[in-house]
């Protein structure tokens, strides 16, 4: 069986497993959709948001690209954002980065002529990663060296998106988190909580994924 015809069909287990567990469950999903939280991510293929949150169908908003950028001149992220908050008051809205991520690395290394298009779109990773370039070549590895940036990155979109009009100009404006998953062992680390803006990058931990605090002791 190719690969699309078992999608397919793994699709009409799911949707007869669901049905047959909670036969209201689909009526409830096609009389629309209410979630409360905007979830900006990664393309990357391990990271799916609703399962690595167990979450369902209905819960999340989602944007993903490569590197979990929030560019505020790209109407495709723009547009999500605006109708994210201003039609579905979503109330919170959650950047989540993944260490071992190939576009933050990618930023670090020479540009492939055979990928323009992605060139252009991590140009601003490139640029924070310049900015941060003392912090970086403290690190010998390549991977640990992409692994700082990708939780710089995750607080740098946070930046952005805490100061973009769409949220601030919001009376009862969405919090704002940064989060970043481990491959490793599938566990989220808080970078930046909207509970207490402004700490973030105080309460930011080393990239040092043996010290790294779950969601769970730190008390999230
Ligand atoms: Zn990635």
């Amino acid at each position: 069986m190719n690969r699309p015809k078992r999608m397919l069909v793994e699709n009409i287990a799911w949707a007869r497993e669901i049905a047959h567990a909670d036969p209201q469950f689909f009526p409830r999903l096609a009389q629309g959709q209410s979630p409360k939280v905007l979830w900006i991510g990664c393309s990357d293929s391990r990271v799916p948001a609703e399962s690595i949150t167990n979450a369902n169908p209905g819960d999340l908003f989602v944007h993903r690209n490569i590197a979990n950028l929030f560019c505020p001149s790209d109407d495709n992220t723009m547009s999500v954002l605006e109708y994210a908050v201003r039609v579905l008051e979503v109330d919170h809205v959650i950047v989540c980065g993944h260490y071992g991520c190939g576009g933050v690395r990618a930023s670090l290394l020479p540009l492939s002529n055979d990928l323009p298009h992605v060139n252009r779109r991590i140009a601003p990773l490139c640029a924070l990663g310049e900015r941060h370039r003392k912090e970086l070549d403290t690190f010998t590895e390549l991977d640990a060296r992409a692994n700082r940036l990708a939780e710089l990155n995750v607080l740098e979109q946070v930046r952005l998106l805490r100061q973009a009009p769409v949220i601030a100009d919001r009376a009862a404006a969405p919090l704002v988190h940064g989060w970043i998953f481990g491959l490793h062992d599938g566990l989220i680390k808080v970078l930046a909580s909207g509970y207490d803006q402004g700490c973030a990058r105080e309460a930011l931990p080393s990239a040092n994924a043996d010290t790294r605090e779950t969601v769970e002791s730190a008390g999230f």
